[in-house]
């Protein structure tokens, strides 16, 4: 895989520039209605374009890329028993953690409670402000809900097994897009060997192409990053972060546990690596998911970092990482079960152990069909809301600071999915020792 110039101090810089500038406008757009007009127009015309272009030139090559890897990592992996012991490890991983960071996140909820006394007033006037975002979400979430049986055996099979591979990916579905993938790999590598190693090399060719696009990207990225982080901020204001910030310093106190607590033990005990190098060498994955808050937006940078820097294998990266940017969102499953507690608490609902375990359950299950874009889980966590009689009108309350909470939690998402492709690397390289140890005895045995 060919690879891109890092850049990602100077995209740190861009971000945390773009963070203060954005602020401080709103701060000094709030005093005259003439500087609001100006501060819209450098939002709408000026920093949202280029942030868009950025974000699009990642989010281009992602149909691509996600094909010809995963095509090519399992057709390389050559005994399909293999791609078997890798899925199902990483599946397995991928649950685990994902449970761990729920109960995170409900632990500290009822540990502090930060929804309860919560000031009615604000609820009042946070509930008139975001009810507008909060009702096109609920038509978003009851689309999404089914009605007969067949109904909802179809949206399940729809989910992963579409009838149309390309009307499923123009709707940017990615399950469907990993399942055509697994098989065309899996087809290709019944095919005489050369026509397979041609067809093998093509898919490489393609993966590099895609990874020189987002090297194209790369070159945009500071600026880019600095009018992304600029246009969010702009809007958002510190007032309604101090009016939240009990809520928002337990969901980041949750966000940091899972990522430096837990992962570094997974790192250290399942995939025998150093976690202070790992996260180190993990820095532009991080800095991307930050500034995105899309897992899919990242998925390029994480592909590319991860065999070149992490010494992950293309076979499994190439598996891994497309199917946990679909599947596996730590962060957001976590984030879920935090607003379901907080926004009972704030209604005074109480929800007891046996109600906190069916969330528990749901939140892990909708995070698997959340998509790995900005906002993608808030749809589904309005589902779960309603399924355990918190209003999910409710959202509008925590609706506004959001977008800073998704740039945290898309963080946790794709390290989840990092750490697994470690551990699955990890346990693929153990299976290689103890094939050669099985050849070697073989080979003793013949002399
Ligand atoms: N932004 C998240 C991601 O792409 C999804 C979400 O939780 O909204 O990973």
């Amino acid at each position: 895989m060919r690879s891109f110039k890092p850049n990602h101090w100077n995209i740190l810089i861009g971000l945390i520039l773009g963070a203060i500038v954005g602020i401080v406008s709103h701060e000094i757009a709030d005093r005259s209605q003439f500087l609001k007009g100006w501060l819209t127009f450098a939002t709408d015309t000026i920093a949202y374009p280029i942030g868009q272009i950025f974000l699009r030139l990642l989010f281009i090559v992602v149909v691509p890329l996600v094909f010809a890897s995963l095509a090519a990592g399992v057709a390389r992996l050559g005994d399909l028993s293999k791609l078997g012991r890798i899925g199902g490890r990483a599946l397995a991983f991928f649950l685990l953690t994902t449970t761990f960071s729920v109960v995170i996140g409900l632990v500290a909820m009822n540990l502090f409670r930060p929804g309860n006394g919560f000031n009615p007033e604000t609820r009042a006037e946070l509930m008139t402000t975001f009810e507008q975002d909060s009702a096109k979400l609920a038509i978003t979430a009851s689309a999404q809900e089914v009605e007969t049986t067949i109904m909802r055996i179809n949206q399940i099979l729809d989910m992963f097994l579409p009838r149309n591979i390309i009307g499923a990916i123009t709707q940017m579905q990615m399950l469907p897009l990993i399942v055509f993938g697994i098989l065309f790999g899996v087809a290709l590598s019944l095919q005489s060997p050369p026509r397979r190693d041609e067809m093998t090399s093509w898919l490489d060719t393609i993966s590099d192409a895609m990874v020189t696009i987002v090297g194209f990207a790369m070159r945009i990225a500071p600026y880019a990053v600095f009018c992304l982080i600029f246009v969010v901020m702009s809007k958002f204001g510190a007032q309604l972060l101090v009016k939240l910030s009990f809520y928002v310093l337990i969901v980041i106190g949750c966000y940091l546990i899972q990522l430096f607590i837990l992962y570094p033990i997974l790192l250290r005990t399942t995939a025998r690596r150093n976690p202070i190098d790992f996260f180190r060498r993990s820095i532009p994955i991080m800095v991307t998911a930050f500034s995105t808050s899309s897992s899919n937006a990242t998925l390029p940078t994480s592909m590319q970092v991860s065999q070149r820097d992490l010494g992950i294998r293309p076979a499994v990266a190439g598996f891994v990482l497309p199917l946990g940017a679909t599947i596996n969102m730590n962060g957001t499953a976590l984030f879920e079960g935090c607003v379901v507690l907080f926004v009972a608490q704030v209604f005074g609902i109480e929800l007891p152990i046996a109600k906190q375990g069916i969330i528990l359950l749901l939140c892990v299950i909708s995070s698997i069909g959340v998509a790995g874009v900005p906002g993608g889980s808030l749809p589904l966590l309005m589902i779960v809301m309603a399924q355990v009689g918190v209003p999910p009108a409710g959202i509008a309350i925590v609706l506004g600071v959001d977008r800073l909470l998704d740039m945290g939690r898309t963080v946790v998402n794709v390290m989840g999915d990092i750490v697994t492709a470690a551990y699955v690397e990890s346990a693929e390289q153990r299976e290689d020792i103890r094939a050669g140890l099985r050849m070697d005895g073989r080979m003793d045995a013949a002399q």
